[in-house]
């Protein structure tokens, strides 16, 4: 499954936020027999959506989508020149599907500042910089052969022009993703297989003091200084009170701090979509729940989500979209009110479809 990768500079409560996160693991709660990863936390998306299932089909059971946080450690200042910690960085870097850095906003004098000032700008340039500077050193490295290529294959040619760009935006500076070269973009599939860290999506965690949470000037500023890419906003040390809490006592102390929803639930959905996810639903007495797909997914391969058989003999998917179901009230009533589709091999998922599929075995 995709991965989320958690960076940060030292002292700005990735392990707090990463400890509440695997507390909230979902693995544990429904997979008792599951091996847990230690440096792994599998995080539930809310859904709203199968409590409501759960209640037309009298599910015994919920199973909400799943994101996976992985704990990132050692993002120290000179981690691209590779030393030590920094290779093993990089490494698990590679490895993850997007990179989501968390920002140190709150102030405590006792908690130290590895630079000595609180200053999100300047943490996420050092982080940035890192990034920028191992992707430049991938490029230089393919630089020579390909340039030599390019001269005798057309298609080598477009990967060197893209990868000129992409090294004279990163001389800049910037990512590659800020500069709107993502993994799906047609640049960003000229340069798939240099496996660049800053085509990957970021996401921004900002760990912020009570006051900050609800402070509209300053979401926006912070907001603004990481665009394209998703601010989100927490207090790390009260998300991991939080858990503690049961559902009232949780509502009542996040209501009491003019918040809606928990910090770690904001960060799963957007965590989820920012890795290009969408969900379809399932629902039955055993259990409502939400499977993963890729955005643009088909039927089949929707299925195929389920079971390899499922999408191999696929004949076709009876579909009632959730707001129809809700409004029907059940699947026959949705199929008698001509609400229930049968789609094809070639139809593509939309989110909040509720389905079952029909195959051979
Ligand atoms: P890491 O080095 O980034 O993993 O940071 P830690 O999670 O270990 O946190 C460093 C220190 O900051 C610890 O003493 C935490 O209790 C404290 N801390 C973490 N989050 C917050 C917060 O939101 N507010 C305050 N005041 N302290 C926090």
């Amino acid at each position: 499954s995709l991965t989320i990768g958690i960076v940060g500079l030292p002292n700005v409560g990735k392990s707090t936020l990463f400890n509440a996160l695997t507390k909230n693991d979902v693995l544990a709660a429904n997979y008792p027999f599951a091996t847990i990863e230690p440096n792994v936390g599998v995080v539930g998306v809310p859904d709203p959506r199968l409590d409501r299932l759960a209640e037309i089909f009298g599910s015994a059971r919920k199973l909400p989508a799943t994101v996976d946080f992985v704990d990132i450690a050692g993002i120290v200042r000179g981690a691209s020149e590779g030393e030590g910690l920094g290779n093993k960085f990089l490494a698990n870097i590679r490895e993850s599907d997007a990179i989501c850095q968390v920002i140190r906003a709150f102030k405590d004098e006792n908690v130290v500042h590895v630079d000595g000032k609180i200053s999100p700008r300047s943490d996420i340039d050092t982080i940035d910089t890192e990034l920028i500077l191992a992707d430049l050193q991938t490029i230089e490295k393919v630089l020579p052969r390909l340039t030599k290529d390019a001269r005798l294959q057309k298609e080598k040619a477009r990967v060197l022009t893209a990868v000129e760009e992409a090294k004279a935006i990163l001389e800049e500076g910037r990512t590659l993703f800020a500069a709107g070269i993502t993994r799906e973009s047609d640049q960003g599939r000229l340069l798939y297989d240099l496996h660049l860290l800053t085509t990957k999506p970021f996401l921004y965690v900002f760990n912020v003091d009570e006051d900050e949470l609800v402070d509209e000037a300053f979401r926006k500023e912070q907001q603004e200084l990481v665009a394209p890419a998703e601010a989100i906003f927490l207090n790390a040390k009260i998300e991991s009170e939080l858990i503690e809490l049961d559902d009232d006592e949780a509502l009542e102390l996040l209501q009491s701090m003019g918040q809606d929803e928990p910090g770690l639930a904001t960060l799963a959905r957007v965590g989820f979509d920012t890795l290009g996810l969408q969900t379809y639903l399932t629902a039955g007495p055993k259990e409502a729940r939400a499977w993963t797909i890729k955005k643009g997914a088909t039927a089949p391969e929707a299925a195929g989500v389920i079971h390899t058989d499922f999408q191999k003999g696929f004949i076709k998917a009876e579909i009632v979209s959730y707001e129809d179901l809700v409004e029907c009230g059940s699947v026959p009533e949705a199929r008698a009110k001509g609400k229930a589709r049968m789609e094809g091999k070639d139809y593509v998922m939309q989110d909040g479809d509720v389905v079952e599929f029909r195959f051979n075995v």
